[in-house]
Parts: C-alpha cells; sequence; structure tokens
C-alpha cells in the first residue's frame, strides 16, 4: 500500500477520537462503526480507480544456502548431462503421452541405470 494512502486511512480512523480495546467493539460503536463503513466505500473506490495504489513491491529474494545449492547442482547437470536435459524437455514440452512415458522411465530408475552424467553422455 502507498504510504499516502496508509496516512490517509489511520488520519480517517483516529477521526471519531474514541479509543476501543478492539476492532469488534469499534464496529460495534454507532460512531466508529460509521465512520469504519465511510472510509471502507471511499477506500474501496480509490483502489478500483487505481489498483496500483495498493500493488505490492515484488519481494526481493536471496537464495538460501541449499536454493543456491540446488541451483547450482541444475545448471550443472543442465549444461552437463544432456539426458537430464532431455527429460526436462520432454516433461516441459511433450505432449499428454510422452510425459506420462516420461514419468514412467523416470519413475523406474532408468536414468539412475543409463545415465552417467559426469561422462556427459549417455552410456
Ligand atoms: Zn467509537
Amino acid at each position: 500500500m502507498e504510504t499516502p494512502l496508509k496516512n490517509w486511512l489511520i488520519g480517517e480512523f483516529q477521526r471519531t477520537g474514541h479509543r476501543h480495546e478492539s476492532m469488534s467493539e469499534a464496529s460495534a460503536c454507532d460512531t466508529c462503526g460509521t465512520n469504519f463503513k465511510r472510509v471502507e466505500r471511499i477506500y474501496n473506490e480509490r483502489v478500483k480507480k487505481n489498483p496500483e495504489l495498493v500493488k505490492r513491491p515484488e519481494p526481493k529474494r536471496e537464495l538460501s544456502a541449499k536454493g543456491a545449492e540446488m541451483y547450482n547442482a541444475m545448471e550443472f547437470r543442465l549444461k552437463n548431462d544432456p539426458m537430464y536435459k532431455w527429460h526436462l524437455k520432454t516433461l516441459a514440452q511433450g505432449t499428454a503421452s510422452e510425459k506420462k512415458k516420461e514419468w514412467e522411465r523416470w519413475e523406474s530408475g532408468y536414468y539412475k541405470k543409463h545415465n552417467d552424467f559426469n561422462l556427459g553422455k549417455w552410456r
């Protein structure tokens, strides 16, 4: 949420000058309940007109150590293991029956048996 909108909201909620223990208590109060409904209506209108107001910034994610390790391992395999690359490509781009067949092949241990990615080739 953008800061001006947030500040406006806080200001509007403080407008009644009441202090309530909880939101449910506030909504039960005639003054605050009415105020809340009014603020909510204006808020919804403003957001509807300009959805950017409540757009969340994309969180910047750092890879965890474990994530970085997995990423590196995958990158290495994609560069050096044509069989793995072929496997992923089939899963991503194959037809439904090709995908099914590929999964069955994977599950059967075919790749463990036939692949040696350090060699970078089929064996
Ligand atoms: Zn009140």
